[in-house]
């Protein structure tokens, strides 16, 4: 799908890019010095960033299935994708939904540079990939509805998106009118980052994200609430990513100062 955005040649090394530092954490390829640099000094600060990556990965991994499996969710709109970490999303959903139709949505140039590889699902199903802010949802609802039916349900992700939009700078918004946009039956799938568990520490992190030019936002749990406001909390509400449904009970090595929570739309 045609961009509007910037283009892969704007991939800028300078300074650090979140999705290229998440990439670090992960133990991916596609990210530079400037990010590792940062990954390690906030590793440094925080131990348990890294488990908290795999944490959330993990997440988007078990709120897929569910939403395939057990609600029936045929179509997903993730937006803030991230550099390609197999399995993605769309080989979650379509293992279970064979003809599962994903729309992916990122504002860096390096998902840019690598979506091929989102792209590549399964003969039934469909994967687009969309370049565009998620600041700007009316776009982001346009190119989608190339892919996506919005008289049926649709999944919408924002998976470790928000805590890199401010309120001031539009968060309830572009949630308000994304939701806005979906038929009932629909569902909100939602991490972002917290300080309620360790506040030291997130604060710590929230100082080096800044040192690097990148605005981070931590969130109390009333503060994520806010976002789900008019959905149905699935079981079991909003808690640490860790602890959403997990499928072997959680070592108690430390929490994750990630929230995450999944609503369905009435
Ligand atoms: N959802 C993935 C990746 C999280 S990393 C996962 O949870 O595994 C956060 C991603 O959000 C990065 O890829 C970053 O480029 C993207 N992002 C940050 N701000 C954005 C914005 N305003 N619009 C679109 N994407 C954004």
């Amino acid at each position: 799908m045609a961009g509007t955005g910037p283009d892969i040649q704007d991939i800028d090394t300078t300074r650090p890019h979140p999705a290229r530092v998440y990439d670090w954490f992960l133990g991916g390829k596609d990210n530079y010095p400037v990010d590792e640099r940062l990954g390690r000094q906030i590793a440094a600060i925080d131990g348990g960033a890294p488990k908290a990556a795999r944490a959330n990965r993990a997440f988007m991994r078990r709120t897929t299935r569910a939403l395939a499996a057990e609600a029936g969710i045929r179509q997903f709109l993730d937006i803030g994708t991230g550099v390609p970490t197999e399995p993605n999303l769309h080989q979650i959903a379509q293992s279970v939904v064979p003809d599962a139709r994903v729309v992916y949505v990122d504002n860096d140039p390096i998902v840019l540079a690598h979506a091929s590889a989102l792209l590549r699902g399964t003969p039934e199903g469909v994967t687009e990939y969309v370049q565009a802010d998620a600041r700007d949802p009316h776009t982001i609802l346009e190119q989608a509805a190339r892919v996506l039916d919005f008289d049926r349900p649709v999944a919408l992700s924002l998976i470790a998106l928000l805590h890199f939009v401010a309120d001031e700078d539009g968060a309830h918004d572009l949630v308000t009118t994304l939701v806005g946009a979906l038929a009932p039956g629909s569902a909100l799938v939602l991490s972002t980052m917290t300080a309620d568990f360790e506040p030291e520490n997130v604060r710590n992190g929230i100082a080096a994200y800044a040192a690097g030019g990148v605005t981070l936002v931590a969130r109390s749990h009333a503060e994520v609430s806010a976002f789900f406001q008019g959905l149905d909390l699935l079981e079991p509400g909003i808690v640490s990513v860790a602890d959403w449904r997990p499928e072997v009970p959680t070592a108690a090595d430390g929490p994750i100062s990630l929230y995450g929570a999944v609503g369905r739309k009435p």
